[in-house]
């Protein structure tokens, strides 16, 4: 049995190859592609579990392909990991926006290389938990139902919208969202929330949070990532 079927899709032969290396030896069925039109019929032939996508193709650059496969009813639920070069911050946000649920920066070491790619296929299998359900995570615990937060077992007073920021961070340690994919998740709370107040927020939020505030992460460039317990 195996782990998964992992669709590569990677013009330059070396990093192909030491990522199919490394995810055949972990257990992982592998599928490649080299230019973008492939990616895309092997992703509707084949039906991967997972699309590791490199942004830089020739023809149909992975943006578009990502944009393609989130299109497409067959395509669309297969869970994308970005593979971006440094500097490409820009495009880590657009490629977040239309639906990848992750980026691996290159050079990349194996152990990250298979963390990410367990921790998505985890997260796929695993929907978000329903609303009302208490989050217990590092030491914070954040109880929806309530509309009450402690960390370390004191009780802290937050507004709606950093409730609703934490809450949905929080709830899903690990992913990485940028700020327009947060302002949409936490729209309709006490007052209107743009992309730049929402750094605003994370401020109060941490200062608030005391010591526990470093586990909301500031990923330069891109966005906010809640530290995985
Ligand atoms: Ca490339």
């Amino acid at each position: 049995m195996t782990q998964g079927k992992i669709l590569i899709v990677e013009d330059e032969e070396d990093v192909l190859e030491l990522v199919r290396y490394n995810l055949q030896k972990n257990g992982y069925a592998t599928e490649c592609a080299m230019t973008g039109r492939e990616a895309m019929r092997k992703a509707r032939s084949v039906g991967p579990d997972l699309v590791l996508l490199d942004l830089m193709l020739p023809e149909l650059d992975g943006l578009e392909v990502c944009r393609l496969l989130k299109a497409q009813a067959e395509t669309a639920a297969i869970p994308v990991i970005m593979l971006t070069a440094k500097g490409t911050e820009a495009d880590i946000v657009a490629g977040l926006e239309i639906g990848a649920d992750d980026y691996i920066t290159k050079p990349f070491s194996p152990r990250v290389l298979l963390a990410r790619v367990k921790a998505v296929l985890r997260r796929n299998e695993a929907p978000v938990e329903n609303d009302k359900s208490v989050i217990r995570i590092h030491d914070i615990e954040i109880d929806p139902g309530k509309h009450r937060v402690h960390v370390r077992g004191k009780q802290i007073d937050l507004t709606s919208t950093e409730f609703n920021l934490l809450r949905f961070l929080a709830a899903r340690p690990g992913w990485v969202f940028t700020r327009y994919q947060i302002v949409d998740a936490i729209h309709g709370s006490d007052y209107p929330v743009t992309d730049r107040s929402i750094d605003v927020q994370v401020v109060g939020l941490r200062k608030k949070l005391g010591a526990a505030g470093k586990y909301i992460e500031t990923v330069r460039g891109v966005g906010y990532r809640f530290e995985e317990a």
